[in-house]
């Protein structure tokens, strides 16, 4: 096991793919994803005291590269991600990412890690968290429109985190769902492959859409939503690009993560600036209601947030000392006298005898 010790400031520990999945193997994937799901109710609760600002992205035609910032006045943290829908035609995924924590009193890094697998367990904690607030009591059935990257994640995290048992699964690319229904084979689910958006969301009292397109989709029409369903919308995540026909939202009692982002980049970038919406975290804390009757159609518009990155990333760091998965990068310059930086490049040079 690698050790971890606080005179080591200079060396980071970093948390690899490889690591991240013998953590996920260790630990077992659903109490993974419940163990963030903690992290983030724990971190949704103290929201107010979190440094906010909607993501920097930078667009191109391709995709979009974003920098996801926060800090809760201790711990700063960050991700570097990316949104490409046309990468996996080149066989490269969709999304891609690695994150950092650091010190605020020091403002060293403490933490770097991939982020990739990590963003698809947050984002599956996160929406299946909402769902625990939103969706209507006992719900067994989730439809799953869009069977990429993302959606066995999804599909495990509602087990573990609400419960549901049934997956309706629905791609465009029949292989998708093929491979989707395959991988949670033997994992709990009743699964039925269907053909239709429409065949989908047929029983369901959960919809989730998690496709990738960078336009204005329509994944959902209006008739096809029927009252009293919660939709948990992953895929509209960036300007120009939404999954559900406006006269839903018109329908819907809407909970986002932050405002000022979702306005932005989610569904609700269909609706006028001040139309309301209500943030989940109130949900959490009490200060919002949430579900208030069967009839009400709930939407989680979810672009996914840097705080949510932030309880992940936490959460890796608490498992590191018990799983090891990890390894130390000499990642800050150490001067012995900590303004003679120059000079440790003069002493590396006289040691090579150069
Ligand atoms: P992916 O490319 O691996 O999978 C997307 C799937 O959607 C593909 O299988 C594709 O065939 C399918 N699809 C595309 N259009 C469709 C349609 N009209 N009907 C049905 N299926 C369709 O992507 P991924 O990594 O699974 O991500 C999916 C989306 O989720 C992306 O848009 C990504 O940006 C977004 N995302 C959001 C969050 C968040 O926090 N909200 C986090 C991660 C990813």
């Amino acid at each position: 096991m690698n050790e971890m010790t606080s005179n080591d400031l200079n060396l980071v520990p970093f948390v690899s793919v490889d690591h991240m999945m013998k953590i996920v193997l260790e630990i077992g994937v659903e109490k993974v994803l419940t163990g963030i799901a903690e992290y983030l109710e724990n971190d949704f609760k103290r929201w107010e005291l979190f440094d906010k600002t909607p993501r920097v992205a930078s667009h191109s035609n391709e995709g979009v590269i974003e920098l996801m910032p926060t800090s809760d006045g201790e711990v700063y943290g960050f991700k570097y991600v990316n949104g490409h829908p046309k990468n996996t035609k080149e066989g490269l995924q969709t999304v891609t990412a690695f994150g950092v924590l650091a010190d605020v009193n020091t403002g060293y890094p403490v933490l770097l890690s991939e982020m990739t697998i990590l963003t698809a367990l947050r984002t599956a904690a996160t929406s299946a968290m909402a769902a625990k607030y939103l969706m209507p009591k006992g719900s067994k059935t989730m439809a799953m429109i869009g069977n990429g990257a993302q959606s066995e994640f999804q599909a495990l995290a509602f087990k573990a985190i609400t419960g549901i048992s049934n997956l309706r699964l629905y791609d465009i690319d029949a292989t998708a769902t093929d491979r989707c229904a395959k991988n949670l084979n033997g994992l709990g689910f009743n699964i039925v492959k269907c053909n239709s958006e429409q065949m989908a969301v047929e029983g369901a009292e959960i919809i989730t859409t998690v496709t990738a397109d960078k336009q204005y989709a329509t994944i959902l029409t209006d008739n096809m939503v029927g009252s009293g369903v919660h939709i948990n919308a992953i895929g509209g995540d960036c300007p120009g690009k939404t999954e559900l026909h406006k006269d839903i939202l018109l329908r819907s009692e809407i909970f986002v993560e932050y405002p000022p982002q979702t306005r932005i980049e989610g569904e609700i970038q269909q609706l006028p600036e001040d139309y309301p919406v209500t943030e989940l975290w109130q949900v959490m804390t009490g200060d919002a209601e949430g579900r208030t009757t069967d009839k009400q159609i709930t939407l989680f518009d979810s672009v996914g947030f840097a705080i949510e990155d932030f309880s992940a990333l936490r959460y890796i760091r608490d498992q590191l000392e018990a799983t090891g998965q990890f390894q130390n990068l000499d990642m800050v310059a150490d001067p012995d006298d900590p303004r003679d930086l120059f000079g440790m490049i003069l002493r590396a040079q006289a040691a090579q005898g150069k």
